[in-house]
């Protein structure tokens, strides 16, 4: 009897996914940390009980995390990722020769250890990229005491449970646009929006009062279940949105980077949200 993997993120709901073998298991000093196999979406690993990435489906979120932000912005030479120990981000973030310098905070230096071992095709070698700095420490933390300036910071973090939930707070956003350049962009994982709606609003709520503008883009996440899931945008550079497909497609031809979800269509069709997004935007904020 093979054993299952069932997904707690939710209460009334989730997923299960067959184990057909367990390549790591343990609770480090922030979270427990498990990467198994699955005959549908290969390798995956889960921190505290909850579904982080898949080999199957990881390069649609990876990818629209970093080509969004880092080609709207259009000539980036430092970014910021916080989180992202499995090194997805930090993978896509060294496909662009614009790029000279990338930071990651990571909290937990067995997430980067053991995915470097059981999920190597997510860095595909970026950690020893010359470019790039790990820093073990919480991102919160880094943002507020660092006097670094990037170009985009990249926020791929848990959901706001155990150590990510300081990385959705005014504090963390407040200190994240001090850490921004003039004409920068920070995006962060923001939860799947019929699943996590409240997110969505406190996300906004809590990022507007630092940024002009502050909006969502989606994509759906096979292994995020529930529907699409929404990346926050903030920014107070109000021009990197109004770039025409036109622009992207000749910036993602300069980049000549591979991708498998991103396209220049893609990236403006993803700022239209679902009806029930805005909905809830509108009323909640207005109050
Ligand atoms: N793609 C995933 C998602 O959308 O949920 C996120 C994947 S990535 C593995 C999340 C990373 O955030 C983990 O490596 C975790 O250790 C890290 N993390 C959580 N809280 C953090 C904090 N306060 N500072 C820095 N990294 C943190």
């Amino acid at each position: 009897m093979k054993s299952a993997f069932n997904e707690t993120l939710y209460d009334a709901y989730s997923q299960e996914f067959t184990v057909d073998k367990v390549y790591f298991e343990q609770k480090t000093d922030h979270q427990h940390l498990i990467i198994f196999e699955n005959a549908k979406f290969g390798r995956v690993m889960a921190l505290d009980g909850i579904v982080q990435t898949t080999e199957g489906d990881e390069f649609i979120y990876h990818e629209m995390m970093t080509h969004v932000p880092l080609l709207a912005h259009g000539n980036a030479k430092r970014v910021l990722i916080i989180g992202g120990g499995d090194g997805g981000i930090l993978r896509e973030v060294c496909k662009h020769g614009s790029v000279e310098h990338i930071t990651q905070v990571e909290i937990d230096l067995q997430v980067v250890e053991m995915c470097k071992k059981y999920l190597p095709n997510h860095s595909a070698g970026a950690y020893d990229d010359p470019r790039v700095n790990i820093v073990i420490d919480d991102g919160a933390n880094y943002v507020r005491q660092s006097d670094e300036q990037f170009d985009v910071i990249i926020t791929d973090s848990t959901d706001p449970i155990g150590p990510g939930d300081v990385l959705f707070t005014s504090d963390y956003y407040q200190h994240c646009k001090a850490r921004l350049r003039e004409g920068g962009v920070m995006v962060a994982q923001n939860g799947v929006a019929f699943m996590q709606i409240d997110e969505v609003f406190t996300t906004a709520q809590r990022m507007q009062p630092y940024f002009t503008d502050q909006t969502f883009y989606c994509a759906a996440v096979p292994t995020y279940v529930g529907g699409v899931m929404t990346f926050a945008w903030a920014s107070n550079n109000d021009v990197l949105r109004t770039f025409s497909t036109g622009d992207l497609v000749e910036r993602f031809k300069q980049s000549a980077i591979p991708c498998r979800y991103y396209s220049p269509a893609i990236h403006q069709a993803s700022f239209a949200l679902p009806q029930y997004v805005i909905d809830e935007l509108e009323s909640g904020l207005d109050q």
